[in-house]
C-alpha cells in the first residue's frame, strides 16, 4: 500500500501528539488580535525555546494587551521587558513593527505572507507562520526546526545558510504544505523538529515520516543539515567601568541604537590596556583626584556573541562626590540597586548589577 502523503502523516501525528495548549494558541474571533499574539510568539521563538518564551509572552501580553499598546510604549519599557531573551534587534524590530502597524495600517496587521514580510523584523518563514496559524492562509514555513526535518528527510546536503541549499529546502517546504489545515501542519512541523527530530538525538522510531526518510535509511540523520563552515571568532576586549556614587548608585549609559546591545543600558566602556583611573578622571571628574575613591579590578570573563567573543574586565570605581557634581554625559542615569528603573539591560550588565547588589552592605 502506498504511503499516505507527507502532510497527511504529519497531520495525523499532530492530532495525537502536537502541542495544542501553548499560550499563543488561544484563538478568538478577532483575527487581528490572533495575529498579534502569534506574531509576538513567533518573534520571541526565533533562536529561543518554548519554555523560555512562555513567561516573557505572558508579561508582554499583560503589559501590552494589543499591538497599539505596544506601539505607544517607550522603547525602554519594551527593552526592559525583553531583558534576558537576547538578540535585542528582535525587540527593537518588534517595537518598530508595532509602530508601523499602528501608524500605516491603523492598528490592523496586513493579511498574507507578502504583506507581512514588508514589516520590520518579519522574514519569509515568520510571515508564513503568522499567515497560516493566525490568518487561515496556505503558507509554507522554513525555520531552523523545519530545515532540519526536511534536510534529513530528503537528505539535502550542504549548509542551509547557502542560497542554493535554502532554495531547495523552500521548494520542498512549499511542495509539502497542504492547502487544508495548514495551521495545524505548520505547528506540527515546528513541533516535530523541536521534539522527535532533535539536533543530536532524533527519535526516528516514533517519527511519522520515517518510512521514507533518506537520512534514517542511511543511518546518518545528524549529518543533516550541513554545518556552517568553521571560522575562528575574533576576540574583542574592553573594560566595563562600574562607577559607584556615594549613595551606592551605578552610572549607566544608553548605547547607540545600532551595534551590540543597541538601545540598552550599560556601564561606560574603556579600551583594555588603558588606565581605568586615568580614564575616569578625564571623562567624568574633570581631573579632580579628590573625587576618586578606591578602584578594584574584577576577574575578566568572556561573553560570546554570534560573531565574536567579548572579553570583559569589570572595574569597580568608588566616587567620593555627589553625582550632581560629576559631568554626566547625555543618555546616562544613576541606577539604584534597590529601586531600579525599568530600562533594558545587556545580559552581562544585569549579571554584574546582581553581583554588586549581593555585595551591597544595604542588602
Ligand atoms: S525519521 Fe528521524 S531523521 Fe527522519 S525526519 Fe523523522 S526524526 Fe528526523
Amino acid at each position: 500500500m502506498p504511503n499516505p502523503t507527507f502532510s497527511t502523516r504529519i497531520l495525523d501525528w499532530f492530532d495525537l501528539h502536537g502541542r495544542k495548549n501553548l499560550p499563543w494558541q488561544i484563538f478568538s474571533e478577532d483575527q487581528n488580535q490572533n495575529t498579534y499574539r502569534v506574531w509576538l510568539s513567533e518573534v520571541m521563538l526565533q533562536q529561543t525555546q518554548v519554555a523560555t518564551v512562555i513567561p516573557y509572552f505572558a508579561r508582554f501580553l499583560q503589559t501590552f494587551p494589543t499591538v497599539s499598546h505596544l506601539a505607544s510604549a517607550p522603547q525602554d519599557e519594551v527593552l526592559h521587558l525583553w531583558t534576558g531573551l537576547g538578540y535585542y534587534a528582535r525587540a527593537r524590530n518588534l517595537h518598530k513593527c508595532a509602530q508601523t502597524v499602528a501608524t500605516v495600517f491603523g492598528g490592523n496587521f496586513p493579511i498574507g505572507v507578502e504583506a507581512l514580510e514588508q514589516l520590520p523584523g518579519i522574514g519569509r518563514s515568520t510571515a508564513g507562520a503568522i499567515a497560516s496559524i493566525a490568518q487561515g492562509q496556505t503558507a509554507a514555513i522554513l525555520d531552523g526546526n523545519v530545515k532540519r526535518v526536511l534536510a534529513r528527510h530528503g537528505a539535502i546536503s550542504g549548509w542551509p545558510g547557502k542560497s542554493d541549499v535554502v532554495k531547495r529546502l523552500w521548494h520542498i517546504a512549499e511542495k509539502y504544505t497542504p492547502s487544508k489545515r495548514c495551521n495545524h501542519y505548520t505547528q506540527a512541523m515546528m513541533d516535530l523538529g523541536a521534539t522527535l527530530c532533535s539536533r543530536s538525538k532524533p527519535q526516528c522510531e516514533f517519527c511519522p515520516v520515517s518510512s521514507d526518510c533518506i537520512a534514517r535509511s542511511q543511518d546518518n540523520p545528524t549529518d543533516y543539515p550541513g554545518k556552517k563552515p568553521k571560522k575562528d571568532k575574533p576576540v574583542k576586549t574592553a573594560q566595563l567601568l562600574m562607577l559607584r556614587n556615594p549613595m551606592g548608585e551605578l552610572l549607566l549609559q544608553q548605547r547607540p541604537q545600532t551595534g551590540i546591545w543597541g538601545g540598552l543600558w550599560s556601564f561606560p566602556e574603556l579600551d583594555s590596556g588603558h588606565d581605568a583611573s586615568a580614564g575616569v578622571l578625564d571623562t567624568f571628574l574633570n581631573g579632580n583626584e579628590d573625587n576618586l575613591g578606591p578602584v578594584e579590578e574584577w576577574d575578566a570573563y568572556r561573553h560570546t556573541f554570534s560573531h565574536y567573543h567579548f572579553d570583559i574586565t569589570p572595574v569597580l570605581i568608588q566616587l567620593n562626590r555627589d553625582p550632581t557634581q560629576i559631568n554626566e554625559c547625555d543618555q546616562s542615569l544613576w541606577y539604584n540597586l534597590h529601586n531600579p528603573k525599568n530600562v533594558g539591560l545587556a545580559a552581562p550588565v544585569k549579571k554584574l548589577l546582581s553581583k554588586l547588589k549581593a555585595l551591597d552592605p544595604l542588602n
